[in-house]
């Protein structure tokens, strides 16, 4: 590709070299690599401004932290740093992407004038899908989870509840076994959708106890005490019952945030957006992709984090050598 296919290299209010779409641990990251090597980009939020990990508590996995640090606190201090290498930050969400020639476009909520860019870096995310209990929110953060990796050590020896019954509700309850002092898992049918080697795995583990054709009626406890119990119903008796439990996982799937570019970019079945193998890079030039909107595998911040340093290599070497 020569220079001439790049659309103009100009530095108006409305273009920019790079924009990265999201703020969590991916599009900050892509920020801070991109914004020291110069590259001004322009980082627009999103409508979870700092991401997955400003609804949760405590993080202890991230490295660099011996003592953990607070979620929001964590992605305040990226955004800090992102910015002090010359980040713009834009305080908006795109509703909608044209891909179809560079320069790209985006329009905003805001409705203010259309950004134009040469290269865009998706980095989305995904969102955990949840169950629509009220006090499901209210509580994420404090007993409520939907990251047995992130928060499963905080409910050692104490019983666990994990709701879901796909391959990612499977993983959580083994994983927590390490854990409580047991998991149940509770599904609204009475068959798994997970994968047989998923269902044998849990139904193998002696920690694990399946609650079939059930569904969460309420969850009990407060942001003092954290979830003490929850309140289920049995979907075929209609019995209700309270159920001890310090924690409730939700694990009935995530959805990655990628609507924005169907029919526009290649994404798998479930909306995962494809990049090539050990890339960033998309099927179209100059637009790359990190984080968990492509990553349904590993979902952690650190992993997200990685995979925004590597778009904002590739975006780099793409900028180079289109010069
Ligand atoms: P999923 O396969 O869509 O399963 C979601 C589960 O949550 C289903 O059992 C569903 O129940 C239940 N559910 C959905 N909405 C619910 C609601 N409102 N109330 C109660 N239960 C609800 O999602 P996933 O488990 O996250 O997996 C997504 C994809 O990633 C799959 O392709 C999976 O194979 C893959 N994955 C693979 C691995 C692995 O191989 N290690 C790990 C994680 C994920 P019903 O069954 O009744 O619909």
């Amino acid at each position: 590709m020569s220079s001439s296919d790049l659309g103009p290299q100009i530095d108006s209010p409305g273009h920019h070299r790079v924009v990265i779409l999201g703020s969590g641990p991916a599009g900050l990251t892509a920020a801070i690599y991109t914004a020291r090597a110069n590259l001004k980009p322009l980082l627009i939020h999103g409508p979870l401004p700092g991401g997955q990990l400003t609804i949760t508590t405590d993080v202890e996995n991230y490295p660099g932290f011996s003592d953990g640090i607070m979620g929001p606190e964590l992605m305040q201090t990226m955004e800090k740093q992102a910015t002090r290498f010359g980040t713009a930050i834009m305080v908006d969400v795109v509703v909608a992407a044209d891909l179809s020639k560079r320069p790209f476009r985006l329009s905003t909520q805001s409705g203010s004038t259309p950004i134009t860019c040469d290269t865009l870096i998706i980095s989305t995310g995904a969102t955990a899908r949840l169950l629509g209990h009220p006090k499901e929110k209210e509580l994420m953060g404090y007993g409520v989870s939907t990251c047995a990796t992130c928060d499963g050590a905080f409910f050692r020896n104490k019983p666990i509840a994990v709701m879901g019954g796909g391959d990612s509700a499977c993983e959580e309850a083994n994983f927590l076994t390490r854990f409580g002092s047991k998991v149940y898992l509770i599904h609204r049918r009475e068959q798994l959708r997970a994968s047989k080697i998923m269902q044998e795995r849990v139904f193998k583990n002696p920690k694990i106890e399946m609650v079939w054709n059930t569904e969460l009626v309420d969850i009990l406890g407060d942001k003092n005490v954290g979830v003490t119990a929850l309140k289920l119903k049995d979907t075929i008796t209609g019995k209700e019952r309270t159920l001890e439990a310090a924690a409730l996982f939700v694990a009935i799937g995530h959805t990655p945030n990628s609507q924005l570019f169907k029919g526009q970019l290649p994404m798998d079945e479930n909306g995962y957006l494809i990049t090539e193998p050990n890339s960033s890079r998309t099927v179209l030039a100059g637009v790359f992709v990190s984080g968990d909107v492509q990553d349904h595998v590993y979902r952690q911040a650190v992993t997200a984090a990685g995979s925004g340093c590597m778009a904002a290599i590739d975006c780099e070497r793409w900028l180079e050598s289109n010069h």
